[in-house]
C-alpha cells in the first residue's frame, strides 16, 4: 500500500524531565539567575522535546505548548489581553481586577494579513509572572489573576479577564518566535493555540456588567493576525484546540462556530480543529461541517464517536484519531488501538492521522528513568515519551504490518495486557468482601447537624467566627531536607520523629501566640498531600520522576493505583496525637479525602473509578476512627479534587456526584457525633455543585473564597447552605499581606446569607508554599479580622457556644 498517515502530537510537557523549567522559575523569581539566563533554559528544553519527538519519528512536532507559566496565560499576551494592572506601565495602586482596562499596541497594524512584529512595550516576561503570581522581579506588586482548573484536569489556567469592549492586538511574539526556531532547528512543527470561542467561553468578564461573547468581533482580528504570523514563521498547519466542543454548549456558542471558522479562514495556513476530553456528542455536526482541513477527537474517552465522526467527515478533510491516552499512565493496548484504526483507515486512507488523545502535558516525562518501579508494574506503563513511540508505532503496524521492531512493540503490549489482567497483586479479595458489605448506615453519622455541631461545641467552646488554616504550614528548608535525608536514610527514624515532633511543636506554639482557635499540625512530614497517604496504602505505586504540571512552577507526582486499595496500620495518628499532646485548644487531624486521592492519583483503568473510590473511603474510615480513638476532636478530610472529577457533560454528572458523595460520607461517618468532620475545597468552580456539596453533610467546610474574588458568594444567595463554612478570607498564591479591613468585608458579605454563628474564618487553602514571616503577618491579621467582627456583630467570646447551646 502506497498509502501514508501522518502522526503527530497536541503537545508535550513543558516541565522538563527533571523539572527543570520549575527550577528556573523559581530560581528567576528569587533573583539567582536573570532573564537571559532564564530563557536560555527554557530553550534548551524546547529544543530537548523537539529532538525527542523528531527521534521517536513523528511527523509533525507541536510548538506553542511551551509556556512561562500556563499556555492560555500565553495566549492572553499574544492578543494583546493583559489587564492594566499587570502591565509595564501599570501605576502603583492600580490594583483592582475592576480598575478599567486600556490596552496599547495601537501601533501594530491594523490590516490583518500584515504583521509588523513589533514588541509590545507593555508586556514582557514579568508581566506574565504578575499576571499569574501578583508579583515578578520588576513592576508593582497587585492582585494575581483567577486561576482554575483546566476541564476535568488538576492543571490550572489564568482566567482570561474581559472587559466591556476590550480590544485585542497581536502583541506578544512567542508562539510565532517558537515555531520559528522549532523550524530553523529543522523541525517540522505545527503551532497549537487554543481556538477563540475556548478562548473567550474559558474566560470571564470584569467591571461593567456585559456578555464576553459580545467580544467575537473584536477578537477574531487579532487571530488573524496570528495564523499569518505562524504562517509566514514557515507552518504549514496550524492546530486549534476548541475543547469546548465536549461542554454541553450554550446554543450561541454553538451556532457561532460555523461563522467563527469562515471568518479565520487562511489562505495558507490549515486548520486542524482538536477537540478533547470527551465526545462531540451533539456538537459533532457542527465539528465536522466547519471550514477546516482536518478534526482532531478523543477516541480515548469517546470510542464509540469514531465511526459516527467517520461516517459524516466531508471527503476533503483529515481525521486525527486521539488514540493513546494522554491523560493516563497505562501502556496503550496497541492491538485494541490497531483494530479501531483499521476501521478508520479503510474509510479515510491517508487521511488519517494518529495521536495521543491529548496533549502530553497531563503525563509525566519519561518512563525509563524510573528504576524503582517492579518490573511487572513498570511493563504496564508508558509516559510521555513512550506515548509518542505508541502513536509511531500504530503508524507502521498499519503501513508497514511485517515491520519487525513494530512487531515486537505489538507483541510486547499484548502480553503486558494480558500480565496485567491476570497479576495476582491487583486483586485483593477481601477488599472486594468488604465493598459488597457496605450498608446504608455506614454512609451516614448517626444525627443531624444541629444536634451533632451543639454536642461538638459543647466540647470545643469556641467563639463566633472561630479561625483556623487549612493544614499545611511553611515547607521550610530544614523541613525538605530532614525528610530527604530520612528518605536517604542519613536519618534514622528516632532522629527523624525527634525533628518533625520539633517542627510540629514549631507550629503549635506559633498558632497558639497567634490566637488561632483551632490548631493544625502544619503537615511537615508530608512531601504531597496524596502521595504520603498513598505511600501507606495497598494496592499504590510510586514513581521518582513522574512529575506532571499542577500551575506555573508547581508539580505534582500523582501516585499510580494499579491494585486494590487497603490501609495495612494508622497513617497520621501518632503526629496527631503528639500535636494535640501539646495544646488546650482542639488541634485538627488532616486527612486527603477518597475522592482527591483517586483524581490527584493515576487511575487503574480497568475496573470503574466509583469502585476504586470505595475502596479509598474505607481505608480512610478506619483512620478517621482510629484518629477519634487518639483523642482527636476535629478531623478534616480534605476534598479539593471534588470538582474536577465532574462530568464535563450534564447527563454524566449525578451519577458521579452520587458516588462522590458516598465514598466522602464513608469515610467520614464512623465517628460519633462529638467529633466534628472538616472538610476542604479549593480552586474550583463550587457554584454548580453546592448542593453536593453540602450533601457531603460535613459539619465545617473550609473553602476558597477570596482568590475568585468572592464569587463562591453568590451562590449562597440561591442556597442555603446548611452546616459550618470558613469562606476563605485571603489568597495564599501571594506573598502580599491582606488587608484587614478586605477579610472583614468578605466575611460581611458571607453573613448576608449564612447566619454568624455558622462562619468561619481561615485562608484560602494550606500555607505550604509561603514563607514564615509573610504567614505569621497574614495569619496575625486574619485573626484580628475576626476579632473585629466579634465585636461589631456583638457575638462576644461565647456567641457561637450560647447559639448552639440552644440548639442543644
Ligand atoms: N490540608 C492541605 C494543606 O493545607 C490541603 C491542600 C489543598 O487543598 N490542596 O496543604
Ligand atoms: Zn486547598
Amino acid at each position: 500500500m502506497t498509502q501514508n498517515i501522518t502522526t503527530h502530537n497536541l503537545g508535550f510537557p513543558r516541565i522538563g524531565g527533571d523539572r527543570e523549567l520549575k527550577k528556573a522559575q523559581e530560581a528567576y523569581w528569587r533573583g539567582e539567575i536573570d532573564q537571559a539566563q532564564l530563557e536560555h533554559i527554557g530553550r534548551e528544553l524546547r529544543n530537548i522535546h523537539w529532538q525527542l519527538q523528531a527521534d521517536a519519528g513523528l511527523d509533525l512536532i507541536p510548538t506553542g505548548d511551551f509556556a512561562w507559566y500556563d499556555q492560555v496565560l500565553t495566549l492572553s499576551a499574544t492578543i494583546g489581553n493583559i489587564p492594566a494592572r499587570h502591565r509595564k506601565t501599570a501605576k502603583p495602586g492600580h490594583t483592582h481586577a475592576h480598575d478599567d482596562d486600556q490596552h496599547c499596541c495601537a501601533h501594530l497594524s491594523h490590516d490583518v494579513n500584515e504583521f509588523n512584529p513589533a514588541p509590545c512595550r507593555d508586556i514582557d516576561l514579568d508581566t506574565l509572572f504578575r499576571v499569574a503570581r501578583g508579583r515578578a522581579p520588576t513592576g508593582n506588586a497587585t492582585t494575581a489573576s483567577d486561576m482554575t482548573k483546566w476541564f476535568d484536569t488538576n492543571y490550572h489556567y489564568l482566567v482570561p479577564e474581559f472587559h466591556q469592549s476590550q480590544q485585542f492586538q497581536l502583541s506578544w511574539t512567542q508562539i510565532i518566535d517558537e515555531t520559528a526556531e522549532a523550524i530553523a532547528l529543522g523541525y517540522k512543527v505545527k503551532p497549537v493555540i487554543l481556538g477563540p470561542l475556548s478562548y473567550l467561553f474559558l474566560g470571564k468578564e470584569k467591571g461593567a456588567a456585559f456578555d464576553r461573547f459580545d467580544l467575537l468581533d473584536n477578537l477574531l482580528p487579532a487571530y488573524q493576525q496570528l495564523l499569518t504570523a505562524l504562517s509566514q514563521s514557515g507552518a504549514t498547519w496550524v492546530q486549534v484546540d476548541e475543547p469546548i466542543l465536549v461542554l454541553d454548549l450554550p446554543e450561541k456558542w454553538q451556532r457561532a462556530f460555523e461563522s467563527v471558522y469562515n471568518r479565520l479562514q487562511h489562505h495558507k495556513l490549515k486548520v486542524l480543529l482538536a477537540t478533547y476530553f470527551g465526545a462531540l456528542g451533539e456538537n459533532l455536526s457542527t465539528a465536522v461541517n466547519l471550514p477546516v482541513a482536518g478534526l482532531h477527537i478523543d477516541v480515548v474517552r469517546a470510542p464509540e464517536q469514531l465511526l459516527a465522526v467517520v461516517d459524516r467527515l466531508p471527503a476533503h478533510k483529515i481525521l486525527s484519531v486521539g488514540v493513546v491516552d494522554g491523560r493516563n499512565i497505562w501502556r496503550n493496548d496497541l492491538a485494541k488501538s490497531l483494530n479501531l484504526l483499521k476501521q478508520a483507515r479503510e474509510r479515510l486512507g491517508d487521511r488519517l492521522w494518529v495521536a495521543p488523545s491529548c496533549s502530553l502535558l497531563h503525563s509525566p516525562v519519561n518512563l525509563e528513568r524510573e528504576e524503582k518501579l517492579p518490573q511487572d508494574i513498570k511493563s504496564w506503563l508508558a509516559f510521555a515519551k513512550q506515548k509518542v513511540q505508541e502513536v509511531v508505532t500504530l503508524k507502521t503496524l498499519l503501513t508497514r504490518p511485517f515491520d519487525a521492531i513494530a512487531q515486537e512493540f505489538l507483541a510486547a503490549s499484548v502480553a503486558a495486557a494480558h500480565a496485567r489482567l491476570n497479576s495476582p497483586k491487583i486483586h485483593n479479595p477481601e477488599v472486594q468482601a468488604r465493598l459488597k458489605a457496605i450498608k446504608p448506615e455506614h454512609t451516614q453519622r448517626s444525627s443531624v447537624f444541629a444536634e451533632r455541631i451543639a454536642k461538638q461545641q459543647a466540647i470545643l467552646q469556641l467563639p463566633a467566627f472561630p479561625t483556623t488554616t487549612i493544614g499545611s504550614f511553611p515547607q521550610t528548608e530544614h523541613i525538605r531536607q530532614t525528610r530527604s535525608e530520612f528518605k536517604q536514610g542519613k536519618i534514622n527514624s528516632v532522629e527523624y520523629e525527634n525533628r518533625i515532633r520539633q517542627e510540629i511543636a514549631d507550629c503549635i506554639a506559633k498558632q497558639e501566640q497567634l490566637d488561632i482557635d483551632v490548631l493544625v499540625h502544619g503537615e511537615a512530614e508530608r512531601n504531597d498531600m496524596v502521595e504520603y497517604f498513598g505511600e501507606q496504602l495497598n494496592g499504590y505505586v510510586f514513581t521518582q520522576f513522574g512529575w506532571v504540571q499542577s500551575y506555573g512552577s508547581r508539580c505534582v507526582k500523582p501516585p499510580i493505583i494499579f491494585g486494590d486499595v487497603s490501609r495495612p496500620a494508622p497513617i497520621t495518628v501518632s503526629w496527631a496525637r503528639y500535636a494535640q499532646s501539646l495544646s488546650k485548644k482542639p488541634v485538627k487531624g488532616m486527612l486527603t479525602g477518597p475522592i482527591t486521592m483517586l483524581f490527584w492519583s493515576f487511575v487503574r483503568d480497568d475496573q470503574p473509578r466509583a469502585t476504586t473510590a470505595l475502596q479509598l473511603a474505607l481505608a480512610l474510615r478506619d483512620e478517621v476512627v482510629d484518629l477519634e480513638s487518639a483523642g482527636i476532636r476535629v478531623i478534616q478530610i480534605d476534598e479539593p479534587a471534588i470538582r474536577e472529577g465532574l462530568p464535563l457533560r450534564e447527563k454524566d454528572r449525578k451519577e458521579y456526584l452520587d458516588w462522590a458523595v458516598k465514598a466522602f460520607r464513608i469515610s467520614a461517618s464512623g465517628v460519633q457525633d462529638e467529633t466534628q468532620i472538616h472538610t476542604h475545597m479549593c480552586y474550583s468552580e463550587f457554584n454548580d455543585i453546592i448542593k453536593a456539596i453540602a450533601d457531603m453533610d460535613a459539619d465545617v467546610i473550609t473553602i476558597e473564597t477570596s482568590r475568585s474574588d468572592g464569587e463562591l458568594l453568590q451562590a449562597f444567595e440561591q442556597f442555603n447552605y446548611p452546616n459550618d463554612i470558613g469562606p476563605g478570607v485571603y489568597d495564599i498564591h501571594s506573598p502580599n499581606i491582606p488587608d484587614i479591613q478586605a477579610m472583614v468585608n468578605l466575611l460581611k458579605r458571607a453573613a448576608r446569607e449564612i447566619p454568624v454563628e455558622r462562619l468561619w474564618v481561615n485562608p484560602d487553602c494550606g500555607l505550604k508554599t509561603r514563607r514564615w514571616p509573610e504567614t505569621e503577618a497574614a495569619l496575625a491579621r486574619m485573626v484580628e479580622a475576626a476579632k473585629i467582627l466579634r465585636v461589631e456583630y456583638n457575638t462576644g467570646a461565647s456567641a457561637k457556644t450560647n447559639k448552639t447551646a440552644e440548639l442543644a
